[in-house]
């Protein structure tokens, strides 16, 4: 008579989809020369896809590196500063760049004297 035997089955479930090769994240190496001169910082070697958490909104966002490199090598921005803000919110503060002050010293009425 046969004992149950533990009934190993392989099965490979085709459900799951299949794994994906992780994606080798693009790096665009730096053009030092182009950057903005900075004694404090090192200079970026190369630009990589970065993921931030935008400071407003709190949206996760992704700084390409073809963004990066423009950003240090066309528009010169300083080599410590890093993306803060997503998309939506940069423009988004770019369309009004100036906030009224809600409240000014010269609303205060002359002659108040108690
Ligand atoms: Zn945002």
């Amino acid at each position: 008579m046969g004992k149950p035997r533990p009934n190993r089955v392989k099965r490979r479930t085709s459900a799951e989809p299949p794994a994906a090769a992780p994606r080798p994240p693009r790096r665009i190496p730096a053009d030092l020369s182009k950057q903005a001169p900075s004694n404090t910082y090192s200079p970026r070697l190369y630009y990589e896809d970065l993921e931030f958490k935008c400071r407003d909104c709190r949206k996760r966002e992704v700084w390409t590196a073809e963004q990066q490199q423009w950003w240090y090598e066309v528009a010169k921005g300083p080599v410590q500063s890093t993306a803060i803000r997503c998309r939506a919110c940069r423009s988004a503060r770019r369309a009004s760049p100036k906030r009224t002050p809600p409240k000014s010293h010269k609303e205060r009425r002359p002659g108040g004297s108690a």
